[in-house]
């Protein structure tokens, strides 16, 4: 088999099975409890990281839509998963916003995110473009993605400005919120190694899970968690467990993939996002909102998402072609499939249920 470039390295699959003690055989959907389901996926392995063993099975409820791992990992062995991963170098975004950035192009984003940032959230980041209005019209998609770099957080005010961030791995996101946007920001992360390299960064990070912490109930204005909550066993009873820390009107912010997205209809099973074992639970839009009703949020907002399609459909065709999904660059793209990304993306909009992420806002209601 030949590769496009010396760049893309070809890997397989560890080989193997996962040790059958570790494994957790459910029969029913670990959201609504409903045996009635379809077989989606058969045979997934990592082909992403390459260092967990077994094949996978993954179904999807036929009453909720939740696609789920059966048998998964079980939580003492889950850790096998995480041997190689990408959260435990140390990483500063907070320069981003404030700190001076090399090349007209790279200054005139910083410039446009930040005036987008200013109309919106009531920041003062300088420098900044204050005309982004009007740019809007033909920047809708920078908008948005300017919009999650900050998760939607309007600038602090004083006594609803305690933030926690869930699974911060190295912690990027805290030391952003804290250093540039100004809150009184945590993180929590379950992985030794990813907290060291966070307090290196000289932030607070809590070592446990959202399931065991002595966290203070009630005390945070915004929790968020990027890319966390398909990673976890039960994110229903997590779900609640947030809820029960946010103050009375508090937001949870949630950023997960999508199993309704484009990359996912196009590549099936080599569909990047899968990431088995590793994403236990996949939700579309309906599964989330399930979801979150359950763990008792009663308002909540699905947000616009841009960008990342390219980028899903290139490593996907890399896990089909048998390349590490993570050497691969733009230029080794094959024509036709950066055409039908491309297409992908200019169909995509805030409304559709194919986008790669789905971004939600769920509040705690006053009571
Ligand atoms: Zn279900």
């Amino acid at each position: 088999m030949s590769f496009p470039s010396p760049r893309c390295i070809p890997r397989f699959a560890p080989s193997g099975e996962w040790p059958e003690g570790g494994l957790e055989h459910l029969g029913r959907c670990p959201i609504c409890s409903s045996e009635d389901r379809n077989l989606m996926h058969d045979n997934l392995r990592d082909r992403v990281f390459f260092v967990a063993p077994g094949s996978w099975r993954m179904w999807r409820c036929k009453n909720c839509d939740v696609g789920y791992l059966d048998p998964r990992p079980n939580s003492k062995t889950i850790g096998l998963a995480y041997a190689s991963y990408y959260t435990h170098e140390t990483a500063s975004r907070a320069n981003h916003i404030s700190g001076p950035r090399s090349g007209l192009v790279r200054r005139l984003r910083q410039a446009l995110r930040n005036g987008e940032l200013n109309r919106s959230y009531n920041y003062h980041f300088e420098p900044s473009i204050s005309s982004f209005g009007v740019l809007r019209v033909f920047a809708k998609r920078k908008a948005w993605e300017a919009d999650a770099f900050v998760r939607h957080l309007p600038a602090p005010k004083p006594g609803s400005d305690q933030l926690l961030d869930i699974g911060c791995g190295n912690g990027e996101f805290v030391e952003l919120a804290q250093k540039a946007l100004g809150y009184r920001a945590e993180g929590l992360e379950l992985d030794a190694r990813a907290v060291e390299a966070a307090r290196r960064l000289g932030i607070c990070v809590h070592h446990g899970s959202v399931d065991q912490n002595d966290l203070p109930l009630q005390s945070y204005a915004h929790v968020t968690l990027c890319h966390v909550l398909e990673h976890l066993h039960h994110p229903v009873s997590a779900l609640s467990n947030i809820r029960s820390l946010l103050q009375p009107g508090g937001r949870v912010w949630i950023e997960i993939p999508n199993l309704d997205a484009a990359s996912h209809r196009q590549f099936g099973a080599n569909a990047l996002l899968l990431d088995s074992p590793r994403h236990l639970v996949m939700f579309n839009r309906k599964s989330l909102q399930i979801s979150l009703e359950m763990a008792g949020f009663t308002s909540l907002a699905f947000k616009p998402v841009g960008g990342f399609i390219e980028e899903a459909y290139l490593q996907s065709w890399a896990i089909q072609s048998g390349i590490d999904p993570y050497s691969v660059e733009i230029a080794d793209f094959p024509a036709h499939l950066k055409t039908a990304a491309r297409r992908s993306a200019d169909a995509d909009s805030s409304r559709s249920l194919q986008v790669e992420s789905l971004i939600v806002c769920a509040y705690r209601d006053n009571a």
